[in-house]
């Protein structure tokens, strides 16, 4: 029995030397759990991360669809995902069912997914991409016209961003926390507080939001321009958890979440007693089928060959 976080976190710390573990986070996550992750960062950044791992096993502080990306990427070591039940409701529109639907629709038209999907998805397209890499792989194919899913508002902002055609891979697909939490309500909100504030917002997030950002990115390049943008406020349209990144990274800036509630509850369903027990027992492992899993890390290995 551990009687506080503390005594948790060192013995995770004890036991990630002994099991040779490494633990990523994405910056979603709740504190503790970015306090004690080897490497924090956004969909994309992990990824490449999850490439160049020499441990024995990963633990994968996220959501499904990145533990998933990261067995794939490592079918020869142990990836375990300390609460399998913390999925991504936006992942869930694009079903392989949906894609197939979309495909046989629209025959010769690339399809790109968005890292946001699950591995029998992923397998069904053509390239994936992260919120950071989407408009540049995007134009790097060349046509005139793509289909992207899950997210609707990412595709929109690729069209606006590239001139191409994205056609919605569903027209309905978002995600409920920048959908509904980071929207203009609280952005008017946000600004009668601090009205010196530059405003970052997420592509995630609904189009009048976009349109009244001073910058709009991933998680990462969110990150980069509060260090580089030259003001002392800012008010982060995403998750929560990335205001905590942010003060921790820049201490001299004032940094403000868009909406303190705006919490995804699947990203902070990893604590770091959870994270103390998967590695205690070695599991939940993440399971991937061996075709589906080579699949997918051929189709990202691709996808970031193209970024290159
Ligand atoms: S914040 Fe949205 S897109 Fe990210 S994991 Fe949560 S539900 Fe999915």
């Amino acid at each position: 029995m551990y009687r506080n976080t503390k005594e948790i976190l060192d013995k995770i710390t004890e036991l990630k030397r002994k099991r040779r573990a490494i633990i990523l986070a994405h910056n979603y996550q709740l504190p503790e759990v970015q306090d004690i992750a080897d490497f924090v960062g956004d969909s994309l950044e992990l990824a490449k991360k999850a490439l160049n791992v020499d441990t024995d096993v990963i633990v994968f502080a996220g959501v499904s669809f990145m533990a998933e990306m990261a067995a794939a990427l490592n079918p020869d070591k142990i990836v375990l995902h300390p609460d399998p039940s913390a999925g991504c409701p936006l992942a869930d529109y694009a079903t392989p069912e949906v894609i197939k639907k979309y495909k046989e629709e629209h025959p010769n038209i690339p399809v790109v997914l968005y890292v946001n999907s699950l591995a029998a998805s992923k397998i069904l397209a053509d390239y994936v991409v992260t919120s950071s890499s989407a408009s540049k792989l995007i134009q790097r194919i060349g046509k005139d016209e793509v289909l992207f899913g899950p997210d609707r508002n990412l595709a929109d902002h690729v069209t606006k961003r590239t001139g191409i055609k994205v056609i919605p891979l569903p027209p309905y697909g978002r995600c409920p926390v920048h959908q509904y939490l980071i929207d203009e309500y609280h952005l008017i909100k946000a600004l009668e507080k601090h009205p010196k504030a530059k405003v970052l917002v997420h592509p995630e997030a609904p189009l009048e939001v976009r349109e009244r950002a001073d910058f709009i990115g991933s998680t990462s390049q969110m990150l980069k321009a509060v260090g580089e943008m030259n003001a002392e406020e800012f008010i982060l349209g995403t998750e929560e958890g990335l205001s905590y990144r942010a003060r921790k990274l820049y201490p001299n800036k004032k940094v403000y979440p868009l909406n303190p509630r705006a919490i995804c509850i699947d990203m902070k369903k990893i604590t770091p007693l959870k994270i103390l027990r998967s590695l205690e027992a070695l599991k939940p492992k993440v399971v991937l089928d061996k075709e589906v899993g080579k699949k997918v890390k051929e189709i990202i290995e691709r996808s970031l060959d193209m970024l290159r």
